[in-house]
């Protein structure tokens, strides 16, 4: 299958392209500039041009960004659309609404109008548009059947309330547009939890790591000895099984019209501490220990749980536990000095 891959060089990106391209489909992957493109060529150095190619798009937010990017000779037939900001350091929140909403409603048109070939969409969502941050959520099931409450108005209360809103909105955004234009095409959705993992892409620094892999970044280098981080959300997902819950929403028929959660299981910061510490023992001394641990560690009250038998059973991705994962990372993180 030809694919348009949009953000290439993302951390979960270049998981899907490795899998892209090891399944055999040919790909034409979006960049915001050459050197990203280059970076990826120079580590694919067998894969031939009509195999892997680029294209720049510099800002996903601008009107019709995607119109050229959706043409190529032979045309595509399926597109899979991650480029999506993802950080908590927003001033405002329409610097991560625009590319969110905007990036996926202007992938669909362009698809809509120019690649009339295109007979599946996949984007990635989010457990942000999933799951209601202001529950507890002990005793609490989340599967696809559940949609994230957040408002307009909460959007503006934290840089991680815009991020989750910007998540919520583009995925709704997207179901709308399929639902009101009924387009040639059928729409796929990937909701990952935290995606933890080995990196592939092309970093220059480590001050460019992808936000979901920062905290095992900071136990390594001692940041967090005194305190673990707060989890944040207790589920997880590996960035392999990531990609390939992605290429395998393309190639199925039955994934059409469905959202996946795509999740491992349960993790807290404190569990990573502790298999990093197991696995890792030169680096034991730098991690956080005693009443340090605590704040890395599940809530009193227990836990929500989840359900992911659709991305279990329709996409058919067995999903790596979490030990597999955080060795992994770090064995990826530490030729970047992560340790230092
Ligand atoms: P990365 O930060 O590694 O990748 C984000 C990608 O989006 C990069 O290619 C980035 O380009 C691109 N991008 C961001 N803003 C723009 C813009 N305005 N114009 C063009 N390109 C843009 O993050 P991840 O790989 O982790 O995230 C990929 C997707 O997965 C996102 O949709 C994210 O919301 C989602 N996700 C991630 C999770 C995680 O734990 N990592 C969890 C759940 C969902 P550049 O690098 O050039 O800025």
């Amino acid at each position: 299958t030809r694919v348009l891959l949009t953000g290439g060089n993302g951390f979960i990106a270049a998981h899907v392209l490795e899998v892209l391209l090891a399944r055999g489909h040919s790909v034409v992957t979006t960049v915001r500039s050459q050197s990203k493109a280059n970076a990826i060529q120079l580590a694919h150095p067998g894969i031939a041009n009509d195999r892997l190619s680029f294209a720049i798009v510099e800002d996903i937010a601008q009107p019709n960004a995607f119109d050229q990017a959706v043409v190529s000779d032979p045309p595509f037939e399926a597109v899979i659309h991650t480029a999506s900001p993802y950080h908590f350091h927003a001033k405002d929140a329409q610097e991560l609404l625009a590319p969110a909403i905007m990036g996926t409603t202007g992938i669909l048109k362009s698809v809509q109008a120019n690649a009339p070939f295109v007979k599946r969409v996949v984007v990635t969502s989010s457990f942000a548009a999933i799951n209601d941050v202001y529950a507890s959520g002990a005793g609490k099931i989340y599967s696809e059947a559940d949609w994230s409450p957040i408002t307009e108005a909460q959007a503006n209360d934290s840089p991680a309330n815009a991020y989750r809103a910007s998540k919520t909105f583009a995925e709704r955004a997207a179901w709308d547009f399929v639902e009101k234009e009924k387009p040639g095409f059928t729409l796929a959705v990937i909701n990952p939890p935290l995606v933890l993992g080995p990196i592939v892409h092309n970093l220059t620094s480590l001050d460019a790591l992808n936000t979901s892999n920062q905290r095992i970044r900071d136990l390594l280098s001692g940041a967090a000895k005194n305190r673990c981080p707060p989890t944040g959300n207790y589920l997880f997902v590996d960035v392999r099984d990531l990609g390939l819950a992605h290429v395998l929403a393309v190639e199925k028929e039955a994934a059409g019209g469905k959202r996946f959660f795509a999740v491992s299981s349960h993790f807290s910061n404190a569990e990573i501490s502790k298999i990093i510490g197991e696995e890792f023992p030169e680096y034991s001394d730098r991690l956080p220990t005693g009443d340090a641990l605590k704040p890395g560690q599940y809530p009193a009250d227990g836990v929500y749980g989840f359900d992911n038998t659709r991305a279990r059973e329709i996409l058919g991705v067995q999903f790596r536990p979490l030990r597999e994962s955080i060795v992994d990372a770090v064995k990826s993180l530490l030729p970047l000095g992560a340790d230092k």
